[in-house]
């Protein structure tokens, strides 16, 4: 099994390129944000709790999302070559459920790739996607930098935790589509 953290800030393009990533190296997608957008449109009760987190740019509660996460992951356990996690982990807590979470599994974490992109241009891309995404969290400026706060208080620390096990790898997030698909893919292809 090949199991891909795909990390970086809110906007970076994890989601853009967990897409076609998936389909280049038959992986299986898991987006924690999707999980929860499809809740919230579905009215579960998992999307009610989501939900009031989410229109802040705060964190879902690490009990919710690791739950929410492993349920996930048994779904396509069986079948899956693979996993692109997409904005999941996002804390520490999160990093060592996933751990012990595949190590049941008797798979592991290969690479943390981030992203990188600065700051103001995080806000300009989120907030032109606001304009079409329908994501009330990408609309509101306050919201989208509290995203970004979130993001350096939070979860940046994961940086150093992948680190310590020679598993981060950085990209520069800038640049065509298909240029940050060839970046990203030098890095699988090594792994
Ligand atoms: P995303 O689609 O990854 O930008 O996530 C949208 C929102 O969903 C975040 O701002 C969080 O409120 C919530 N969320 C997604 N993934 C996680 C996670 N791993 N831990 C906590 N909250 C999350």
């Amino acid at each position: 099994m090949i199991n891909i953290v795909l990390f970086g800030p809110p906007g970076a393009g994890k989601g853009t390129q967990a897409e076609i990533l998936k389909e280049k190296y038959s992986l299986v997608h898991i987006s924690t944000g999707d999980v929860f957008r499809f809740n919230i449109k579905n009215e579960t009760e998992l999307g009610k709790t989501a939900k009031s987190y989410i229109d802040k740019g705060a964190l879902v509660p690490d009990e919710v999302t690791i739950n929410m996460l492993s349920a996930e992951v048994d779904k396509h356990i069986k079948t899956a070559k693979g996993f692109i996690f997409d904005g999941f982990p996002r804390t520490e807590a999160q990093a060592n459920a996933l751990k012990v979470l595949l190590d049941e599994k008797s798979t592991q974490v290969n690479a943390m790739i981030a992203l990188e992109v600065d700051d103001e241009v995080l806000v300009k891309r989120l907030l032109e996607r606001g304009k079409v995404s329908g994501r009330a969290d990408d609309a509101d400026e306050s919201v989208i930098r509290n995203r970004i706060k979130v993001y350096y208080q939070e979860t940046a620390i994961l940086k150093e935790y992948y680190k310590k096990q020679d598993k981060y790898f950085g990209v520069d997030g800038v640049g065509s589509i298909e240029e940050i698909t060839q970046r990203i893919s030098r890095i699988i292809d090594q792994l």
